[in-house]
């Protein structure tokens, strides 16, 4: 039977097991997935569990994306770009690493209809999840007019930023770093006197159910905005807020957790699980959770 798992601490809580067992199912493949806590060394851990012989691949969560990144023999360009890895194939010679987290949030984007096209987007985050989805945004045909990217380091998003730019994926017009001072105090810079009309959350804040400092305003005026988190109730303080203040579409990232599992399973089995079905059911087990 192929061996799978996922890395990462915590590790409990991770729905990856289950997703990946529906997906399992709808090829009629027999697997088999753990969740392993890395207390220590990612690659002590990961050269443990590839020494077996049925061990195909991994995905890798917070904090060991780097790690991941680190370890593997042969990188994607996704994984390139991302500085991140989140999906481990092993291959005859080595190790590839992937990224498949811009393809899972922008599948759902597109999903859940995201009004991208001439849209300014503001990103909350600048940590390993915000790496994965800018390229996505970036590449996206809907030709998406600026992107801010604030954080509470600064100059973590302004590395994202150069980087981006560095790559040839945009220009400095098109994509720019913020702090939070800036974005909330539009007197700093009238011309920022900021319309998102998406809002993205790639902080970690709603695990911990604090919440961004973005002013009230600039959420009121925003037309869908997205949390990469989730939760069972597929609500999360973030979406529960920004629906407070009156902003129609709000949504967790349950649909993107699904969508870059899917990659992860087809660089595996080259096999394309069908992510409606899995949603539904993952929906299923969460409501009875
Ligand atoms: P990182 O640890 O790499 O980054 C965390 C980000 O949150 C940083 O920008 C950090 O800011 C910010 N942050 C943390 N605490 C605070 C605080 N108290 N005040 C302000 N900002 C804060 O995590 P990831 O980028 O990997 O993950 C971010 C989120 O995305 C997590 O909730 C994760 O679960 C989710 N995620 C969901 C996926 C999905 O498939 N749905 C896939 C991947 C991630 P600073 O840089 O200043 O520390």
């Amino acid at each position: 039977m192929d061996k799978l798992a996922v890395f990462g601490n915590p590790i409990a809580h991770s729905l990856s097991p289950l997703i990946h067992m529906d997906f399992a199912k709808q090829e009629n493949r027999a697997i088999e997935y753990d969740r392993i806590l890395v207390t220590e060394s990612f690659e002590q851990e990961a050269q443990h569990f590839f020494s077996l012989d049925s061990a195909r691949g991994c995905n890798i969560t917070v904090p060991c994306k780097l790690d991941a990144f680190n370890f593997v023999t042969e990188l994607t360009d996704r994984a390139k770009i991302a500085g991140a890895v989140n999906t481990i194939k092993k291959t005859a010679n080595g190790f590839i690493g992937d990224n498949t987290d811009g393809f899972g949030f922008f599948t759902d984007l597109q999903r859940l209809n995201c009004p991208l096209a001439q849209s300014s987007i503001l990103i909350i985050g600048a940590g390993g999840a915000s790496r994965g989805i800018l390229p996505s945004l970036l590449a996206s045909s809907a030709q998406v007019k600026q992107i801010f990217i604030v954080n509470r380091s600064l100059n973590k998003a302004q590395d994202i930023v150069n980087s981006m730019v560095a790559l040839g994926l945009t220009t400095h017009e098109q994509l720019k770093a913020l702090s939070f001072e800036q974005l909330n105090d539009s007197s700093l810079d009238p011309s920022l006197a900021f319309k998102a009309d998406v809002v993205i959350n790639a902080t970690s804040l709603s695990l911990t159910k604090e919440l961004p400092n973005i002013s009230e305003q600039i959420l009121a005026n925003s037309k869908f905005v997205y949390d990469l988190y989730y939760t069972k109730e597929q609500e999360t303080v973030f979406t529960k807020h920004c629906k407070a203040l009156g902003v129609k579409e709000s949504y967790d990232g349950l649909g993107m957790l699904v969508g870059q599992a899917a990659l992860s399973y087809k660089l595996w089995f080259d096999f394309m699980p069908n992510l409606e079905q899995t949603m539904d059911y993952m929906r299923s087990i969460l409501a009875k959770k």
